[in-house]
């Protein structure tokens, strides 16, 4: 349904964008991500809530790494050849407009000017007809997106979105040593949200709800101590926990009250 003739994706031969200003590059996609949002969108779950604050068509992909192709005259510290991946936002700095409240404190994420400035209609690369996104051979980025991927393989440099997705809430609410954490999913920003939180020095528990076996292999292979692999063992695991305690309601499903101490959800 999603990639037949009723579905909104297609592939096409299309004119690579040009710089939307002097101080922009292009960038060669190497690896471009495929983010819940872009299976939300090509099947049609978000699509229509997320419509005011797209253009069409557009072309995916907003998780990129890539080498820069074409540099604008005025794109200083930037050269040809630079591995680099991209921020995809596109807030008040990247659209030339005075910054809003939200960028001011650097929170551009929550920039609401997705429609003006210089790229015009869409949130981001991946979602904005006039930059392009990555799921092609090349888009334009400004170089206050940009960040060296010098040191590290495409590979990797390509979980860096995601991965960001996964440290902001660890950082915002960072568990004390003696917390048991529960991370409920094991899809990439479950299993990079255990890795952020051995990053940021957690050593305690960590029990993880997933559902497939390699979801398993790779979240022990970030720390995870407890793997959870249905709501059954989830309950019985919380309910062992100190000061836990379970209850099984007649006509409800059971529950427990206390269990582990912070949970990433
Ligand atoms: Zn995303
Ligand atoms: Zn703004």
């Amino acid at each position: 349904m999603a990639l037949g003739p009723l579905g909104c994706v297609t592939l096409d031969e299309i004119e690579a964008p040009t710089l939307p200003g002097n101080d922009w590059v292009r960038v060669e996609t190497a690896l471009s991500g495929i983010c819940g949002s872009d299976l939300s969108a090509v099947t049609a779950h978000d699509s229509f809530t997320l419509e005011p604050f797209g253009a069409y068509p557009f072309v995916f992909g907003h998780e990129n790494v890539g080498r820069i192709v074409e540099v604008g005259p005025d794109a200083n510290g930037w050269r040809v050849g630079d591995r680099v991946i991209v921020n995809p936002m596109l807030a008040c700095l990247q659209r030339g407009l005075e910054p809003c409240a939200a960028c001011q404190r650097g929170e551009y994420g929550l920039c609401r000017r997705t429609n003006e400035g210089v790229v015009g209609r869409g949130p981001m690369i991946g979602y904005n007809p006039r930059t392009g996104g990555g799921w092609s051979g090349s888009f334009v980025a400004h170089p206050s997106q940009l960040h060296s991927a010098e040191g590290l393989s495409d590979e990797v440099a390509v979980l860096t979105d995601p991965f960001v997705s996964a440290l902001r809430p660890v950082l915002l609410h960072p568990p004390e040593a003696d917390d048991v954490v529960l991370v409920i999913g094991a899809g990439s920003i479950g299993l990079l949200t255990i890795v952020a939180l051995r990053a940021v020095g957690f050593e305690g528990t960590i029990a993880v709800l997933g559902r497939y076996d390699f979801q398993f292999e790779k979240a022990e292979a970030a720390g995870a101590d407890v793997l959870l692999h249905s709501r059954d063992e989830l309950y019985d695991w919380a309910a062992r926990l100190p000061g836990a305690v379970a209850y099984k309601p007649t006509l409800a499903a059971r529950f427990v009250e206390g269990g582990p101490s912070i949970v990433y959800d």
